[in-house]
């Protein structure tokens, strides 16, 4: 596949082999990373940080763990206090119940509606 590449050295465009990670450039002759291999790098950076963004270290052994994770694997210490987690318990019902409460008031008045069109 022939790609376009900007040369790192003189900015100028020519076309290359998309396979190759380096080329000569014509104008200046000095080597220049391709396009392929200009994009794709930062893209496997970024898919490594994300990686490591979901893991954690347990706070008492520093064994790796996951982010979400409420206890060690390793060591069976609790990483979240209670208190964080029945707060999450309580938030999660809340919306759940506001949603609900939401929705049967719709639908309530949709019968209220339909009952009137009747
Ligand atoms: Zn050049
Ligand atoms: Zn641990």
């Amino acid at each position: 596949m022939v790609t376009t590449v900007k040369c790192r050295h003189c900015g100028k465009d020519f076309e290359a082999d998309a396979e190759e990670r380096t080329v000569f450039c014509p104008h200046c002759e000095k080597e220049t990373p391709t396009a392929s291999f200009q994009t794709s790098r930062p893209f496997v950076a970024a898919q490594l940080d994300h990686a490591k963004s979901r893991m954690t270290g347990c706070a008492d052994c520093g064994a790796p763990m996951s982010r979400r994770a409420l206890w060690c694997p390793a060591c069976g210490s609790i990483q979240r206090s209670l208190f964080g987690l029945l707060w999450t318990i309580a938030a999660t019902w809340g919306l759940v119940w506001l949603v609900f409460g939401v929705l049967g008031w719709l639908i309530l008045k949709l019968i209220e509606a339909a009952g009137a069109a009747w």
